[in-house]
């Protein structure tokens, strides 16, 4: 989107006046962990683990599992990496977790619902992890898709605990918990938006429908008083909240969510550089004027309309 020069990142995202805004990877592989070292990225702030497994019809074992890991953990020693545990199920069935037939995939068992009928997958995963996070240098982190309660949020943090994971967090990508995050973060030790389901889920629109890609947009102001809510629940505990959806790589989105309280942004390598140098040219107070500014539009074309007007650096 942004137009001329093509721009580089220096490995350390900040806002003009020198506000720390960690800029990190969503990977799902070793070779995207190569591509997010070479842009420069501070960690991983997404790894999508269940890409490791699509396709096979049974579990992977514990030791194909630590294999699988330590290809995206060796990349980053001393740096931040963000494992998500399985999100499988609606998009991305995986045979030993996820149902044949459901009425509504996407309102069904997935993400960290599939633990509730196979527990012991999800502890054969934080096992394999445990043991990847002790054989590299990367800060591992752990975190939760499809977290919809308080409890859930619980119950994942206790079973993290219980393999010695102590950097425990949850996605927020289910209205409900953004709604609940101050409760959800007197669990979590942080948080990150999925804002395409986050989107999906509060319009009601399928994020695989182009024909709905207006609605299907983190730029809805009503995904942004969402964003806002969690940021509040991460304050109230002091804890982080993040964004690893796509509103996260898009340049003119970037400080509004930054405005709203998010403290990393977590993107497909190639949007680091526009979002760094957006970044870079907006100061924290400009960035929470234009977060009011969005959020005080009655739809996303006038939010993304409003904002973009007050970012020359991207004409
Ligand atoms: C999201 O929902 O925004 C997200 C980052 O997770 P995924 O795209 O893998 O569902
Ligand atoms: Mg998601």
């Amino acid at each position: 989107e942004t137009a001329g020069t093509v721009r580089t990142f220096d490995g350390h995202g900040r806002t003009a006046d020198g506000h720390d805004v960690a800029l990190l990877a969503n990977v799902a592989d070793p070779k995207a962990a190569a591509a997010a070292v070479e842009a420069g990225a501070e960690g991983v702030g997404l790894f999508r683990t269940e890409f490791c497994f699509l396709g096979r019809t049974e579990e992977p074992s514990v030791t194909e599992q630590v294999a699988a890991y330590r290809g995206v953990l060796d990349a980053f020693p001393g740096r931040k990496v963000v494992v998500r545990t399985l999100d499988a199920g609606a998009d991305k069935p995986l045979p030993f977790v996820t149902a044949d037939h459901e009425p509504n995939p996407a309102l069904g068992i997935r993400g960290l619902r599939t633990a509730v009928g196979h527990p012991e997958v999800l502890e054969r995963q934080l096992e394999a992890i445990a043991a990847a996070a002790a054989a590299t240098e990367a800060d591992v982190w752990v975190m939760a898709p499809m977290v919809a309660t308080p409890d859930e949020a619980a119950h994942f943090v206790e079973r993290c605990a219980a393999h010695g994971l102590n950097r425990a967090g949850v996605m927020i990508e289910i209205p409900a918990a953004a709604l609940q995050s101050r409760f959800i973060l007197a669990h979590a030790t942080f948080a990150s938006l999925g804002t395409n389901d986050l989107t999906q889920y509060t319009m009601a629109a399928d994020r695989e429908l182009a024909g709905l890609a207006e609605l299907s947009t983190g730029w809805q102001p009503a995904v942004l008083a969402l964003v806002e809510a969690s940021c509040l629940g991460g304050a109230v505990n002091d804890r982080p909240v993040s964004v690893c959806g796509e509103a996260a790589g898009d340049p003119a989105l970037a400080p509004v969510l930054v405005g709203l309280g998010v403290s990393s942004l977590s993107m497909t390598p190639r949007a680091l550089a526009d979002v760094a140098a957006v970044l870079a040219a907006t100061s924290s107070e400009e960035c929470a004027r234009l977060a009011r500014l969005a959020l005080d539009q009655p739809s996303a074309a006038a939010a993304r309309a409003a904002v973009r007007a007050e970012l020359p650096i991207l004409d």
